[in-house]
Formats: structure tokens, sequence, C-alpha cells
């Protein structure tokens, strides 16, 4: 049996705890490796070692830091495919969708080739008589983050990227899950110049994950996964003094308006609903059809859609829609759900509970699942079902399908389909959600940008990648500076008395 250790001061390294937790193939329910599970001691001498190391790297300057973001760029392209094979085969998702999560990773990593522009002060000349004012951008020293287990290539990226590039330490907890990617990419780190010890990639669970909260060198804490422990992490690490920013949940509403193109709704709730076994954060789990005409006309459409869709391994080709969930337990959970949708009468129009894929039994497959008349207070729509089941709630005005989405708890993403441009900008406009699609589905936003949800879905002021991210990974120093009157005034030819 593989076992899966960490990434310590430059190279691969056995854990010592005697803790392990079993890495499944989700395709056949397998276990294909054991990742070891660091503990508080393991976590506190690697940080160590990275304040250690952090003090040449922040000093380095951001041109030479940015170079190493360069060739990063080239090497991921480089190991593209070996990086999606190993995703695929940890995390279940097919091939082209592993080199997606892999390619918006690798898109922040190109952006932070631009740190240095990001990384520049403010100055004010002539502040007062004689005096300037400016600002320098500093490194925190060591960042932690803390990553699930449905992006293992882009959320560390995410992470990793602009907290080295602007000069910090970085230790990454990837999800115990799919813990191969991020070791392969600190790998690549190194290939691409990073000085040993910068980058420190330990696996663990919840020991881990408090060691870091709890460790005072440690300055900032970036975590994504569910929202109770979001919320856990957000009020651990706060109360320590850290700066936190935690991303959460999602329950992400489509709202469809009577003028929509209906057929290129249904396509795009498809492909955001059930990609990836709906094992995104921004994964569209809500429709909102307004009106019945809308909503019928719309159920027609989605019915043979999602009948069509192709179940199966990762190995099976290209043309694979989606793939089995990440473990047994996330299967047992959602079929849970979809269980309560049933017996607390919503209208089970496509029903996937009796999924099974020949050759692969034992394999965490979940069939594709549609629900219509949903109500507001069924747990299906309350809860993040996080696989592939549909929830339609039907809302009899514009205003009322607003109001669905404004009262949910969550408010990562959401879009809206329609022609008409006043109702795309009043919603873009009112929604309380952090990112909205106007005829797009699955709205994240490019490197350059930044990503976080509002509500429940994201906890602390800053968002991911784009300007905030350098934001977050730096602290902002003031310099006022008045300089005394100096040899401009004449030299001194005589011999001068010591006055
Ligand atoms: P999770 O919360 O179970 O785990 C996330 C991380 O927290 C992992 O590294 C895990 O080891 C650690 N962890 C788990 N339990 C812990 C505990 N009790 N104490 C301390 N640490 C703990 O999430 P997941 O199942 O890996 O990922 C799926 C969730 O992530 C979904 O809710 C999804 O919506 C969310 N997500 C959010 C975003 C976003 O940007 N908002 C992006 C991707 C995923």
């Amino acid at each position: 049996m593989e076992t899966i250790g960490h990434w310590i001061n430059g190279k691969l390294v056995a854990g010592t705890s005697g803790r392990f937790a079993d890495v499944f193939n989700p395709a056949t329910g397998d276990v294909q490796a054991q990742v070891a599970l660091a503990s508080t001691s393991e976590i506190d001498t690697a940080i160590a070692d990275a304040a250690e190391a952090q003090v040449k790297w922040g000093a380095t300057n951001p041109q030479r830091r940015a170079r190493v973001m360069m060739e990063m760029v080239r090497l991921i392209n480089r190991d593209m495919d070996k990086l999606a094979e190993k995703l695929s085969s940890e995390h279940g998702k097919t091939f082209p969708d592993a080199k997606g999560d892999i390619q918006r990773g690798l898109e922040v990593i190109e952006f932070c080739i631009g740190a240095p522009h990001l990384l520049k002060g403010e100055f004010t000349d002539s502040a007062g008589p004689g005096i300037d004012m400016y600002s320098l951008r500093q490194p925190l020293g060591v960042a932690a983050g803390i990553t699930p287990f449905n992006f293992p290539a882009m959320i560390p990226l995410w992470k990793m990227g602009p907290a080295l590039a602007a000069g910090n330490a970085f230790i990454l907890k990837p999800s115990e899950r799919d813990p191969s990617v991020p070791l392969m990419l600190a790998a690549l780190f190194q290939e691409a110049g990073l000085p040993d010890g910068v980058l420190q990639v330990i696996n663990g669970d919840k020991e881990a994950v408090d060691a870091l909260l709890d460790n005072d060198t440690v300055q900032a804490i970036g975590f994504v996964g569910s929202t109770p422990i979001a919320q856990y992490i957000y009020a651990r690490g706060c109360a320590n003094g850290k700066r936190v920013q935690c991303f959460g949940g999602a329950k992400n509403h489509m709202i469809i308006m009577p003028d929509a193109d209906l057929d290129q709704a249904a396509d795009a709730l498809v492909g955001a609903g059930y990609g990836a076994a709906g094992e995104r954060c921004m994964a569209i789990s809500v429709a909102v059809p307004v009106g019945d005409a809308t909503a019928d006309a719309l159920i027609e459409k989605l019915i043979p859609r999602i009948e069509r869709l192709k179940v199966g391994p990762w190995t099976a080709g290209d043309d694979v829609d989606y793939g089995p969930v990440v473990t047994a337990a996330a299967k047992a959970n959602i079929l849970k759900l979809v269980e309560s949708g049933v017996e607390q009468g919503a209208k089970l129009v496509v029903d996937g509970r009796d999924f099974s894929l020949q050759g692969y039994e034992d394999g965490f497959f979940v069939g594709p699942h549609l629900f219509d008349h949903v109500t507001p207070d069924m747990d299906i729509y309350r809860k993040e079902i996080f696989g592939p089941v549909l929830s339609t709630v039907r809302a009899q005005s514009y205003e009322e399908a607003l109001k669905l989405a404004m009262d949910h708890e969550y408010g990562n993403g959401t879009a809206i389909y329609t022609r008409d441009g006043d109702t795309a900008r009043d919603f873009a406009n009112r929604v309380n959600v952090g990112m909205i699609g106007i005829n797009v589905p699955i709205p994240v936003p490019l490197a350059y940008h930044t990503f976080g949800g509002w509500k429940k879905s994201a906890f602390g002021d800053l968002n991911q990648h784009g300007p905030d991210a350098f934001r977050f990974y730096t602290r902002t120093k003031t310099v006022t500076a008045r300089w005394p009157s100096g040899l401009k005034e004449g030299a001194a030819f005589n011999f001068k008395a010591m006055d």
C-alpha cells in the first residue's frame, strides 16, 4: 500500500505521528493509498523552519520572486497530463475537468508574475514642508492555507501563488481525501527555483489544523471548505489574533425568466448542476423558473438532457459527463437528502436512486436527480447537497425569485437567464450574493478579478486571488520622512570648531 507523507524543507518526508487516513479510488471504492496525518509537533517544526527560510525569501526582490512564478507556469503546462491523471484518480472527476481544475489554478500563477506591480506602495511628495510620505507592502511572514477536496489543484494554487509572490513562507494543509497533487505542485515549485522551506505541504486532519490555528508564528490563515468548519476556523484564528479569510459552502440559484432562451438555460443548468457530480462550490443546485409556463417548458427540456448524461470513471474517456463522488460517506449523505426530499413532498422527476455502473458497483457513483416543486422549508433546499441533484423552486414573479436568492443563508454565486438587460441589471445590483452570472451559469471570476461569496459563504473581508490576495498576504507600513538639511548648504573649507 502506497503511503503519502509531507513536503517539508524541499523534500518528501514520511509522517511520524503513526496516524493515517485512507485515500480512495472513488471509481472502484478501493483504498489506493494511506496519507499521513501530521501531529502538532510536526506542524510546529515545519512552521519554525518556514519562518527561518522566509527571511531571505521576503528580502528577495519581487521581480526575482515573480520569475519563480514564470517558471512554475512552464512546469505546470509541461506536467499538465501527469497532474490531471493523479487528480482524477484521487478525486474521481473526469480528465478534461481535472485539467480545468489545474488550468484555473495556473491562471492565478500567471497573474502572480505581475506581483511586483501589486506590491508597489503609494508615495506623496511634500506631504508637509520637506516631508515625504510613502507606504510599503511587506510580507506577513508565515501564512497558512487549509483547502477542500473538490479542487485539489486550483485552490492550493490560488493560495500558494499570491502568498509566495508577496514574499511569505506558506504552509498548505490540503484535503486528506486527495493529497497527492498539492505535493506534486510543491515539487514543481522547487524545480521552478523556490528555496527549500518556503513552501511546506503538510497532510493532516483536525489536529494539524488546530496546530496551525494555535501557532503564534502563523500570521494569516486562508481556508476554503464547508461553512461549519469555515466558521470554526474563522473564530479560533481571529481569537488568536491572526488575519483570517474563510470561504464556505453554497446553494447557488439560477433564475430563468420567461423571456430566456430555454434551450440555452437547460444546457447551462445541466452543465452547472451535474458537472463534477455537483461537487463544486459554484455548481447551480437550485433552478428558479419564473411562471408555471416557464417551469413546465424548462422541466420538459431538462429531463431528456439529464437522462442522456454519461456517468463513469475518468478512465472511460473524455465523453464521460461526470464521475463518482469523493467518498462512500458523501454518497450516503446525498442519497439521504434525496430521500428527505421525497418524504417532504418534492416531486422527483428524474430519479437516480437505483443507479449502478456495471463493473464499478462498489464505486461512489450517484445517478443524476431532478426535483420539481421544491419549497424553501425542505432540507434539499436549505442544505448544501454537494451532489448531482438539482432542485426546482417555482416562482410566480421576478421579485419572488429574487427574494428566494436573497433569503437563502448562502450567497456564493447566482445566475439569471433573460434577454432583458433591465432585468439583468436590476438583479446584479440588488441581489446579496458575491458572484453573479448574466446568461452565464458558473460565474467564476478570472484570476485578475477576485473570488468570494457573501453571507454564510465567506467570513473575512478580502476575497481570493486578484488584487485582494495581495492585500491579504501583505501588511502596510507607512513612512513619514523628513531629512535635515545636509551638505547642499555649501562646503566648508576651514577647520570647524566642534561646537
Ligand atoms: P471540509 O470543510 O470538510 O474540509 C475542508 C478542509 O478542512 C480540509 O482540509 C479538512 O481536512 C479540514 N477539516 C475538516 N474537518 C475539520 C475540523 N473538524 N476541524 C478542522 N479542520 C477540518 O470541506 P470539503 O468536504 O473538503 O469541501 C467541500 C466544501 O467546500 C463544500 O461545502 C463546498 O461548497 C466548499 N467549497 C467552497 C468554496 C468557496 O470558495 N466558497 C470552494 C470550494 C469548496
